[in-house]
């Protein structure tokens, strides 16, 4: 089933990317993998995965002991500052960075093994209480005040749109992170779109999807 729903995900990218006049080989799928058992990550790994990702950084480091670095590791839940020093070692992005704070804890805790730790920008663009993430007109203060950490990259910038029941309502806020991201020349990735919702989000020009559901579940 995994192996199915794999294709069938990646054909519905393939069609969005079509649509949207967009290379389909620009899409990555980000495998979420929280709440499922090593098997079937592994599953999936050999059915074509190429990263998996994770929400939780003890979750993610038992996982990571079975399996190994076969895969690239994400880490896209909230991250602790007090958890940074465990997800410098495992996660090759971690996608959920809101603020400075954070990210000066990634960059000391990377600095001391040698590392230069890729991060996204959480960003909280329907500004929903419920949700982690800064708001868009935090951004540019974020990466000013960032600027000095030698030990993170910056490569873009990550949301979470409301859940909503027709996918069409949820346009309006990857359309928003996508200005954001283009207002900002440095800025390349731009992680949006789950499940529910990835077709609009590479129609409005996600290429990092994270996808759970639709790969593990008959949705
Ligand atoms: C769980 C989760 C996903 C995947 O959600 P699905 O609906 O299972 O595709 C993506 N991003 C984040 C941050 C998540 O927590």
């Amino acid at each position: 089933m995994i192996a199915e729903n794999l294709k069938s995900v990646r054909q519905r990218i393939e069609r969005a990317c079509k649509r949207a006049a967009i290379p389909p080989q620009d899409a990555k799928i980000v495998c979420v993998t929280k709440g499922r058992p090593a098997d079937e990550i592994i599953e999936a790994i050999e059915a074509g995965v190429g990263i998996i990702g994770e929400n939780r950084v003890q979750e993610a480091a038992l996982k990571y002991k079975a399996i190994g670095n076969k895969t690239e590791w994400h880490l896209v839940g909230h991250l602790q500052t007090n958890k940074a020093k465990d997800a410098v070692r495992i996660f090759s992005l971690i996608h959920s960075v809101d603020s400075l704070r954070l990210a000066e804890e990634i960059d000391r805790q990377a600095g001391k093994i040698g590392k230069v730790q890729d991060i996204l920008v959480q960003v909280n663009v329907s500004g929903e209480k419920s949700k982690f993430g800064m708001a868009p007109d935090q951004v540019p203060a974020f990466l000013n005040g960032s600027a000095l950490y030698r030990n993170i990259r910056i490569k873009g910038l990550m949301t979470i749109a409301p859940e909503v029941d027709d996918p069409e309502k949820a346009r309006p806020y990857f359309r928003r992170l996508r200005k954001l991201r283009d207002e900002i020349n440095s800025l390349q990735l731009l992680s949006m779109g789950m499940s529910n919702d990835f077709e609009v989000a590479v129609e409005e020009g996600s290429n990092m999807v994270r996808i759970g559901r639709a790969i593990f579940e008959d949705v």
